[in-house]
């Protein structure tokens, strides 16, 4: 019985009766522990409160004809996926409206619904932070770039030995790389590719020396086959593998897999803890089916309790701590939190990076290198000929479908950003018609920031976002050591791009709204010691039993790279934290939360073993991981 009396929910039944885990979000977070514990032979039931929108669950969008033929087309579909979380208003009342027409009856009150927030100001909002609702969540569309933070500047540290610590990070690290099927290699055909990278390693190298390195962008995709021009982009859908579609396969040590649930239009509301003791104990997860709810006005009957030994709530570095804001543990605007706010870091210490972007049309001198056939290889020259003989009315040597640019400067010490000198499609920066896509090289730098108390996500109580949990109001403001940081990455950037080719007109250097990274940190920090984090460095919450934080939220160190492949670093440890836990009921292990991270125990190789013997059955393939759809049935 739960204390709201809910009824189970009816994935709960003799076979099930109640889940080893419960896991709040299908994004390649969620994906992850679910792969995992999954294969380890653990029940889990997922919920996702958006819908299945790719016919393969969880699939990169991307990879359809459509958008590989035509990369700008992909904007739209960024910013149709993209819902901002707090948007300021002014006003209720619109001066050039028919006066007959409706009209708030007190002209103070301010329009509250979708994301519209009356308590949101313009100066410290994170403007441009947007989430993504739908199976496979963000990864359905992003940008597959997946580098290492760098040790002692954007890596957390787990362990206090360093040694320890490299170790534990190294084995995370090529874990999550093999998981979700990252490679430098894949542009190496492009022409583009390697005329942009060459320009610039000459560049940088007659400037810096060897400190400073110019290499491909690590991403997460692969070539469909050798020499085709398309890569498959990978989402989510690698990291669940087969878990959709061979549900009784048998680990390497003859454990059949979990069972495994995935419940979309489904919204965690909170999750309930059986009583307040010392450590908490969450029993259940409410959760709403916004399907039904479309057919009734009886609130009551489509909320759910569903039951579990374990709770992972994996929705993303805004739901995640919204999830636990409604379930009363803190976050809240109350600067006196009450005792029952027991997570009183949650939301606070927010962290994310300044943007600079531009876009240039390559050189004239650089495009006439492609046709100077000295020292070129093979495949390079015979391209080239091939597509002047078969587009004579092409002004440009580059095949239509000749890869783009994929080239990255990683962070280094002397420059703390992460730079993408690529072609891509975001939610701007379309090249349009104006211009040839091929000559258009777009840069992107992202700064870090550090976590400070005061910049914070607060819930509201009394003011819901468009699904009905608390609107989120960002308090943010960027600390004035990196703002100094990021008006140098800006120089720098002006510096590459100028060593590239000139400004594409409407696309000079500019600082993007804050935000549109969409890597927002900290909310749901992990670290040694309760007083300034959340959760422990297996994720696991301060004085909880049995709940666990995951995503970008938990990274508690400034950084400029791209946050998921470290995330699934932090969850792939967690995972292993909840299988090996499970069995003694964590009870056991409570004593060890706490000790300055001497207590924490290093993730065993066998954990991941899977991941890389080709033998395995658990191998994640992502070459042959699904047919193509010739026919709808
Ligand atoms: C344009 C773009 C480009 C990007 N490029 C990169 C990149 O190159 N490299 C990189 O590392 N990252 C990139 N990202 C960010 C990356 O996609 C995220 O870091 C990653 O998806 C985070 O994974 P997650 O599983 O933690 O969260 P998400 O992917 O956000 O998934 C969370 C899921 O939880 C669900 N959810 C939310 N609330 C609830 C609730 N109450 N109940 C149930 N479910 C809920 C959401 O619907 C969502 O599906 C990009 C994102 C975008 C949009």
């Amino acid at each position: 019985m739960t204390d709201r009396n809910l009824k189970p929910h009816p994935v709960a039944h003799q076979d099930v009766p109640s889940y080893d885990v419960f896991i709040a979000g299908s994004g390649p977070i969620g994906a992850t522990y679910a792969r995992l514990l999954v294969d380890s032979g653990l029940s889990v039931v997922m919920v996702e409160i958006g819908d299945q929108d790719t016919r393969i669950p969880a699939a990169h969008k991307k990879n359809e004809i459509e958008y590989q033929k035509d990369i700008d087309r992909f904007v739209r579909v960024i910013q149709g996926a993209l819902s901002t979380v707090s948007i300021p208003t002014s006003s209720a009342v619109m001066p050039t409206l028919d006066p007959a027409a409706w009209q708030a009856n007190d002209p103070k009150k301010r329009l509250v619904s979708n994301g519209r927030n009356p308590r949101q100001e313009t100066w410290n909002n994170l403007g441009a932070q947007a989430v993504t609702r739908g199976v496979g969540g963000m990864a359905t569309h992003w940008t597959c770039s997946t580098p290492e933070f760098l040790k002692g500047l954007e890596r957390p540290k787990i362990f206090v030995d360093e040694r320890s610590d490299d170790q534990e990070w190294k084995l995370l690290y090529s874990a999550a790389r093999q998981l979700v099927g990252t490679s430098e290699t894949e542009f190496d055909r492009s022409i583009r590719h390697n005329v942009v990278l060459e320009t610039l390693q000459k560049s940088i190298r007659e400037k810096y020396g060897d400190s400073r390195i110019v290499k491909p962008l690590p991403l997460a995709c692969h070539r469909l086959a050798e020499h085709s021009p398309y890569v498959q982009w990978h989402g989510a859908d690698n990291i669940y593998g087969d878990l959709f579609t061979d549900r009784d396969k048998c680990n390497k040590a003859g454990v059949q897999r979990g069972k495994f649930l995935l419940l979309t239009n489904t919204r965690c509301t909170r999750v309930v803890s059986d009583r307040k003791v010392q450590q908490i104990n969450i029993q259940y997860a409410e959760v709403k089916d916004l399907l039904a709810d479309r057919y009734t006005v009886a609130q009551g009957d489509t909320n759910f309790a569903i039951f579990a030994k374990v709770f992972v709530i994996a929705a993303g570095a805004i739901a995640t701590p919204q999830i636990l804001a409604n379930s009363g543990f803190g976050g809240n605007r109350t600067e006196d939190p009450s005792p029952a706010h027991v997570i009183p870091n949650l939301g606070r210490y927010i962290t994310e990076q300044p943007m600079a972007f531009c876009q240039i049309v390559l050189n004239q001198a650089i495009v006439d290198t492609i046709t100077d056939f000295d020292g070129k290889p093979t495949w390079w020259i015979d391209a080239v000929k091939k597509h002047q003989k078969e587009s004579p009315a092409d002004p440009l040597p580059i095949p239509f479908q000749d890869g783009e640019p994929q080239v990255t400067i990683p962070v280094s010490e002397k420059f703390p950003w992460h730079t993408q000198i690529h072609r891509d499609a975001f939610s701007y920066g379309e090249a349009g018609p104006r211009v040839d896509s091929r000559v258009v090289v777009d840069l992107r730098f992202f700064g870090m920031q550090e976590g400070v108390k005061e910049n914070r996500i607060i819930f509201e109580e009394d003011l819901t976002d468009s699904y009905g949990m608390p609107q989120p109001t960002f308090a943010y403001v960027p600390t004035k050591k990196y703002a100094q940081e990021a008006n140098r990455m800006m120089a720098d950037m002006t510096a590459v791009a100028n060593s590239l080719g000139g400004y594409l007109p409407g696309s000079s250097p500019q600082f993007m709204e804050p935000g549109l990274a969409l890597h927002l940190g900290g909310s749901t920090r992990v670290g040694h010691r309760a007083a300034d984090s959340v959760a422990d460095f297996n994720s696991r919450v301060w004085n909880f039993n049995n709940l666990f934080v995951a995503g970008n939220g938990n990274i508690p160190t400034p950084f400029g790279g791209n946050p998921t492949l470290t995330s699934m670093a932090l969850a792939i440890r967690s995972a292993f934290y909840i299988h090996r836990t499970m069995g003694q009921g964590f009870k056991a292990s409570v004593e060890a939360q706490g000790n300055d991270g001497e207590q924490l125990e290093p993730t065993p190789s066998e954990w991941v073993e899977s991941l890389f013997n080709k033998d395995d059955p658990n191998f994640p393939d992502a070459m042959h991981l699904r047919p193509v759809h010739r026919y709808v049935a």
